[in-house]
């Protein structure tokens, strides 16, 4: 018999009336089935998820830290389990996942700690009056998240969330439940009571739509795609939530003359094979300087070459990507290019004669037209466009010409230059001589402009999963 993924609500197991099936994106077969929640799941969700708050925000800080720090040891006892789940779902290779698992744990470890140095201001206003600041969490957060980085994304909301004392209603994304899940279930066993983490497996227009709509909830958390986005948004604001939204992103890494040639190609090759290129913060266009532009889309055709293919649980440099609707999408836009030159894959894969897997050649097109779709949409697969440029202002513009806002790289040895494109780059984060597609547990991350608002990560996420209140005591 198949086995069926079910939500975990107030602290157990609860299944659904229907469910869907989970697919394995490396051959085409059915991993098992997934209830399909649905609103009155979530309905029963967030109920729980309030009455639990009551206590739950009123606990100390000591004692959610202690909680959320023996999570993250279940969490790295339980890694390769995880890791495999997580391989399974998505299609990444498996060394891939057993590092989102350690960082999952290390988003629980990370706030565990933080959330017992986290301070109000006190105001001296006037010597009569005591006037000072608490940070109070917002209540039942919801949160609504994408299938590229399951455990990640899981933990980068729900961990800075329920360390300030909310309790969380978890929609992972239809194709990638289990981790989720598992995590839940995680939690309990470290002690969390129940409610504090929920987690209703469905389907975006369905759970998804119930959770955002819900008026039970008093902050959404949405990452995902640009167009889900502003509906999640939108629904929102008819009840004034707020809402964070981690969208989607078209990064460029910015190569001039005076760089390290060879290691600004290897990052770029590497960063966009990561995850087979799904990844919101990957760095999808390299722009080069017209002098060194040759050598560099030589040197990214030459990795790209070497890449082995194949399963997930084989741990090769790139696996299939998370369905055949994914592989559908990128061939599209590869088969659209218009004008370039196209130096490496440009196909589906069939490693090892594998069929019904989604696998997608690491593709190499150069000298696209920046206008196109292929240079202007998020792909999220492992094409990498090229383009060159004469001037920094020129490469600035094109850096910045796309509605997207996530990341920027620069590699130069000039540290004027690195610091000056560091401001004139529209981007939430930004690299030198490096790249850290969306950059660790302590790095605050989020977008402008069409990559979303608010910021995960990092300290500022304390801030984000509470309001300030203010208090004046006439002395
Ligand atoms: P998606 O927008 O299709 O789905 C995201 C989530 O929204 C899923 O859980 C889905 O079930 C749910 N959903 C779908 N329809 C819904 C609806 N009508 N109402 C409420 N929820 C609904 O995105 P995706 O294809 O799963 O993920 C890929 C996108 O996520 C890419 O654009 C990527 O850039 C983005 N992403 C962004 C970040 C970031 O931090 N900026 C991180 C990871 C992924």
């Amino acid at each position: 018999m198949a086995t069926v993924t079910e939500s975990f609500v107030d602290g157990e197991s609860v299944g659904a009336k229907e469910t869907y099936e989970n697919v394995d994106p490396s051959n085409g077969q059915v991993l098992g089935e997934v209830a399909r929640g649905g609103a009155e799941d979530i309905d029963r969700a967030v109920a729980a998820a309030r009455r639990a708050n009551r206590t739950w925000r009123a606990t100390t800080p000591e004692q959610r830290s202690a909680l959320l720090c023996r999570l993250a040891d279940l969490i790295e006892r339980d890694v390769e389990p995880l890791a495999r789940l997580e391989s399974e779902d998505t299609g990444k290779p498996l060394s891939q996942a057993r590092n989102d698992a350690r960082v999952c744990g290390r988003y629980f470890r990370f706030y565990g700690h933080a959330i017992d140095s986290y301070y109000g201001l006190s105001l001296q206003l006037r010597p009569d009056l005591h006037a000072y600041t608490r940070r109070e969490p917002h209540g039942v957060t919801g949160h609504i998240v994408a299938w590229n980085y399951p455990l990640q994304l899981f933990a980068r909301g729900v961990a800075p969330a329920v360390a300030t004392g909310n309790c969380s209603v978890v929609k992972p994304a239809d194709e990638t439940p289990r981790t989720a899940v598992a995590v839940a279930a995680l939690a309990r066993e470290a002690g969390f009571p129940p409610g504090v983490i929920n987690v209703v497996t469905g389907l975006g227009p369905e759970a998804g739509a119930a959770l955002s709509a819900h008026p039970g909830t008093d902050h959404l958390g949405f990452v995902g795609s640009t167009r889900i986005g502003a509906l999640v948004a939108a629904s929102a604001a008819e009840r004034v939530s707020p809402v964070m939204l981690e969208l989607g992103g078209k990064s460029a890494h910015l190569v001039f003359a005076d760089a390290d040639v060879e290691k600004a190609a290897r990052v770029a090759a590497s960063a966009i094979l990561q995850n087979a290129g799904q990844t919101c913060s990957a760095g999808s266009r390299v722009l080069v300087h017209e002098s060194v532009h040759a050598e560099v889309v030589e040197r990214i055709a030459g990795h790209f070459a070497k890449v082995s293919i194949g399963r997930g649980l084989d741990d090769p440099d790139l696996g299939p990507l998370v369905s055949r609707k994914q592989q559908d999408r990128v061939r599209g836009y590869v088969d659209a290019v218009g004008t370039g030159e196209l130096l490496a894959g440009g196909a589906i894969a069939e490693p090892d004669g594998i069929t019904g897997g989604a696998y997608f050649a690491p593709t190499l097109i150069d000298g696209v037209d920046p206008a196109a779709p292929i240079a202007q949409e998020e792909i999220f697969g492992p094409i990498l466009t090229t383009m060159r440029f004469a001037t920094e202002e020129e490469a600035v513009a094109l850096a910045n010409g796309t509605d997207y806002a996530l990341l920027g790289a620069v590699w130069t040895r000039d540290l004027s230059r690195a610091h000056r494109l560091a401001a004139e780059i529209e981007a939430g984060q930004v690299y030198v001589n490096t790249y850290g597609a969306g950059g660790g547990v302590e790095l605050p991350f989020g977008g402008f402009r069409k990559s979303g608002y608010g910021r995960e990560k990092g300290v500022e996420a304390l801030d984000a999963y509470t309001a300030t209140k203010t208090v004046v005591v006439q002395l």
